[in-house]
């Protein structure tokens, strides 16, 4: 579902240039879930916007769903987004002048695949199927979460890009949202990025990868002291 070949982008800054992914390789396949962590500011944003067509890398190749998207045009970016990959930002980016059911269904009309039955599926097992004629601004941050992951998934998309989807959520909140995203996700055909600072979450995910001094690597193996405190 996703391929990355030396992937490399920086960006200039007040300091000067700053090369946040070195020449970063992965491959997901179909129906496979991966768990990125890494540090703040270690690039994983950055490596989910390439991903997903939101930028262009500075060098190296991206697949998605087989087609080579790093050199696409704008138009072409905005088709990627829209036919094959469904994203769940960090901030979630709700549209403000649509109400939840619009939101839902947007992305997934405007790439003709708009299937009514499985929104209002995704709609009640995500919990906001009583929050469907409200506007995103009457929503909390955690029902918010659950609106944008449910827009990533009704199109069906090949690839689902989720920055922390579940970061609004306490932890009880969190796990069942992960659970319900692994298994939407694998309903739908597609396969999951995401990020997330969780160990706990990571570990339930097929793979894990860690970003870090601009490459990837397997995760610290980081077991906390007795007593020490997981965020
Ligand atoms: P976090 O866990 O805090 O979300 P992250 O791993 O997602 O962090 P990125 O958002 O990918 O990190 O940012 C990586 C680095 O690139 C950071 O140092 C950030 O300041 C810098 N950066 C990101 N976007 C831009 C931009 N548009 N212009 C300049 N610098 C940027
Ligand atoms: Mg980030």
């Amino acid at each position: 579902a996703l391929d990355l070949r030396d992937v490399r982008k920086g960006y200039a800054t007040p300091q000067g240039r700053l090369e946040v992914l070195r020449g970063v390789s992965l491959t997901l396949a179909r129906g496979e879930s991966l768990a990125l962590t890494g540090e703040s500011g270690s690039g994983k944003s950055t490596l989910l916007h390439l991903a997903g067509g939101l930028d262009t890398p500075d060098g190296g190749e991206i697949r998605v769903a087989g087609q080579a998207t790093s050199r696409l045009d704008d138009g072409g970016r905005a088709a990627l987004r829209r036919d094959r990959v469904g994203l769940v930002f960090q901030q979630f980016n709700l549209a403000p002048s649509l109400d939840v059911a619009e939101n839902l269904a947007f992305q997934a009309r405007l790439s003709r695949r708009e299937d009514p039955a499985w929104t209002a599926e995704l709609a009640r097992r995500l919990g906001i199927a009583d929050l469907l004629s409200r506007w995103p601004e009457q929503l909390s941050g955690g029902q918010q979460q659950r609106v944008a992951i449910g827009r990533a998934l009704a199109a069906r998309p090949a690839l689902i890009l989720a920055d922390e989807p579940t970061g609004a959520l306490d932890e009880a909140a969190a796990d069942a949202a992960l659970a319900l995203l692994l298994e939407l996700t694998a309903e739908a055909g597609g396969a999951l990025l995401m990020v997330t600072h969780s160990p706990r979450l990571a570990a339930r995910l097929d793979r894990r990868l860690h970003l870090h001094a601009g490459g990837l690597a397997e995760p610290p193996a980081a077991e906390p002291a007795p007593g020490a405190v997981r965020s």
